[in-house]
Order: structure tokens, then C-alpha cells, then sequence
């Protein structure tokens, strides 16, 4: 932790679901952040900023739109792009365009052109300001369909993204691309970090952009009977608490994994799809029938980490958080934050 203490840090994307559990634990190792999101997805009460005003020192928000091609004032751009990057001793780029499969299968060209907008707009500024580390966060989408199980970092040397994700892999695959080009010409200390499926508190319950998980929560709590599983339910997840990844990154980090290689970070424990819309069922109690709906597509059969490469950077370190733990405190958020029932 003590790593941390003093350091500039800039957080891309950071009100989001995954980047404001980084910008928490952050401000706890007495790191000052300053978080840049444009709010699309994300939320300002996400962060303690947003919570607790000003009393949080050490914590900037600049609401900045990256990618965007129409800007009007580019000498206010360049100020805060300044303002956000000039000497920082990490930026981590979590920033991006993400959505559910659903969202993700009909809007390739949209996924991918919006997500390399993004992407290199960051790289230029990465490239201009020289941060002392770069940490790229990438997805297990850029790998393909029938990468070997459990799946090493290796297997993402080829561009051939799973199908239904194909346009938004594509671009994470070539932003990755990117920092390593950066990192072997210019020598950035660079850390390619490659997420499994993400679950955890402010997550997102809309019909258009949301996950299995708050997908399924959401149809529950709806009382809806029965409720409908996209695919056969027989293909099998993992799924890693958002507060583990915010720790992952820190440690790949403190633990010298800014080598340009890229990091798997996934948990270790398999469900079904059907077993998982089964223990979200037990525990709210609800009467519910399950149906699977197989017209759906459902990406992967299967999809594991091999975290190798992530136990030898942090000393032995993976994730630990059981999916019981996500799932019961995911439900407590959905109730907390929507107590009359999710509208869109
Ligand atoms: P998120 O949508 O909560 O976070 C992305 C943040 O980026 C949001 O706060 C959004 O407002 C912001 N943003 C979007 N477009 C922007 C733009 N043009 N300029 C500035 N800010 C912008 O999603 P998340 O799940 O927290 O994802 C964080 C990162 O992790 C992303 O890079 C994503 O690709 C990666 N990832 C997520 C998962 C997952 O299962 N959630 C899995 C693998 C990888």
C-alpha cells in the first residue's frame, strides 16, 4: 500500500462499475486520482467525490468526452487533456464502450469504431505526457471462440475475436496493440490487463446494456414467471467481484507486471449459466420457473482464466471473492438503489 501513498493517478472511466472500486481503494492508499468519465455509463455518485463532495481531498472529476471527432473548442480540450494527463506517475485506461451481448452482437461497427476512437485518442495523450506507467484494460472478448481452456495470455497473439463480440474485441484487441507499440518504442512501463466477466455493486439493470447477472436479478425482482435465460444455460462462466479487479490492478502494478505482456485476471470457480439463474432465484426466494430460451446466442461454451501469469507477479494472489458474496451484495445494491422496482 505504501506504494501508493502520494502518487498521481488518473482513472479513465473511472465513475464507472469497475473503475470507481479502483478509485476507492486508490484513495484509501492515500493515492490523489483524478477520475476521467464522461458520464455516459457511469455515475458521479459512483465515487466519493460524488458522495461526499469536497471533503474528499485528492479527488478530481473532469467530465470529458474521449473520441469525440466534433469537438468545438479544441484549446479547452487541450487544457483539460492537460489538466487530466500532464505528470501522472499511473494512468489507468478503463474508459470504454460496454454493453451486453445483445447490444454487442447487432452494434459491431459502433462497439469497435467508438471503442478505438477512445483508444487513441488516450494513446496520443499517453504518447504526448509519458505517465511513469500505462495500464491498458483489456476484456477476455479478444480472444477466440475456441481458445484452449483453461485459456493462457498466448492465445490472444492471434487478432480472431469470439463472434458476438466481435466488433468491440477487435478494438481491445488492437488498443492493446497500441500500448505495446508504445511501450517497445518509447519504453513506458506498460501492463496489458485482460478482464474476465465482471460482476459487483453499481452494476447496470437496464434491458439494453446489462449483464447475466443483473439481468437475471432484474427478472426476478420483477416477478416475472417464468423467467426467460438467453441460450441453453449449459454454457459456463466465471464471474470476478469488481473489488477484486480494482486489487488486481494495483498489485500487477506494485508487483512489476509493466512489462508490455498482457495479464489474464479471472476467478477460478465455474457455474452454468442455468446454476447461476438457479442461486439468484434461491436467494430471492422466488417462485419463479426457469426457461431457457436457445434462440439466443450465448457466446462461449466455457471461458476460464489460466491466472499464471497474475499468481507470479502478486506473489500468489488470485481472486477470492466467493460468487455467493457478489451475488448477495449485488442483490442488497438492486434493492438499495431501486426500491419501487428498476424502471428504464
Ligand atoms: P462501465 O461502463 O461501468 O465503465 C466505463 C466508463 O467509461 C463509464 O463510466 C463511462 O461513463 C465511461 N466512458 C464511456 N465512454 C467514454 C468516453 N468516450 N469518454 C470518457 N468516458 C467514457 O464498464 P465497466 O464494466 O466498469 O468496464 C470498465 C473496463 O473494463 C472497460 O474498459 C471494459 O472494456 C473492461 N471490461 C469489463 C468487463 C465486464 O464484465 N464489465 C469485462 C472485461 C473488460
Amino acid at each position: 500500500m505504501e506504494f501508493w501513498e502520494g502518487k498521481r493517478v488518473l482513472v479513465t472511466g473511472g465513475a464507472g462499475m469497475i473503475g470507481s472500486h479502483l478509485v476507492e481503494k486508490l484513495l484509501e492508499a492515500s493515492a490523489k486520482v483524478d477520475v476521467l468519465d464522461d458520464l455516459s455509463r457511469g455515475n458521479k455518485d459512483n465515487i466519493p467525490w460524488g458522495r461526499a463532495g469536497w471533503e474528499w481531498f485528492g479527488l478530481r472529476l473532469w467530465r470529458y468526452t474521449l473520441g469525440d471527432g466534433r469537438r468545438y473548442d479544441t484549446t479547452l480540450a487541450e487544457a483539460w487533456q492537460r489538466q487530466a494527463f500532464e505528470d501522472k506517475d499511473v494512468v489507468f485506461h478503463l474508459a470504454a464502450k460496454v454493453a451486453g451481448i445483445e447490444y454487442n452482437r447487432h452494434r459491431q461497427y459502433e462497439m469497435m469504431a467508438t471503442n478505438m476512437a477512445i483508444n487513441q485518442e488516450v494513446m496520443e495523450l499517453v504518447a504526448r505526457y509519458e505517465p511513469g506507467y500505462y495500464v491498458y484494460v483489456s476484456t477476455a472478448c479478444i480472444y477466440p471462440h475456441d481458445a484452449p481452456i483453461p485459456t493462457p495470455e498466448s492465445a490472444g497473439d492471434v487478432c480472431n475475436p469470439e463472434p458476438t463480440n466481435y466488433g468491440y474485441g477487435l478494438a481491445k484487441w488492437v488498443g492493446e496493440q497500441q500500448a505495446k507499440m508504445l511501450h517497445r518504442e518509447r519504453g513506458i512501463p506498460t501492463a496489458i490487463v485482460r478482464f474476465f466477466n465482471a460482476a459487483g455493486l453499481r452494476d447496470y439493470y437496464d434491458r439494453e446494456t446489462s449483464h447475466v447477472i443483473p439481468a437475471l436479478i432484474r427478472r426476478f425482482k420483477e416477478g416475472r414467471n417464468p423467467v426467460v435465460v438467453w441460450g441453453t444455460g449449459l454454457q459456463k462462466r466465471t464471474f470476478i467481484d469488481c473489488r477484486d479487479l480494482a486489487k488486481a490492478l494495483m498489485l500487477i502494478v506494485e508487483g512489476g507486471g509493466c512489462d508490455g505482456q498482457a495479464t489474464n485476471v479471472g476467478h477460478h470457480q465455474e457455474v452454468t449459466i442455468a446454476n447461476l439463474a438457479e442461486r439468484i432465484k434461491e436467494l430471492l426466494d422466488s417462485p419463479a420457473a426457469i426457461e431457457f430460451d436457445a434462440s439466443y446466442p450465448e457466446g462461449y461454451p466455457r471461458r476460464v482464466a489460466d491466472t499464471s501469469r497474475l499468481r507470479n507477479i502478486t506473489g500468489g494472489w488470485i481472486p477470492d471473492t466467493p460468487l455467493a458474496i457478489t451475488l448477495m451484495d449485488m442483490i442488497g445494491d438492486y434493492e438499495e438503489r431501486y426500491p419501487d422496482g428498476f424502471t428504464d
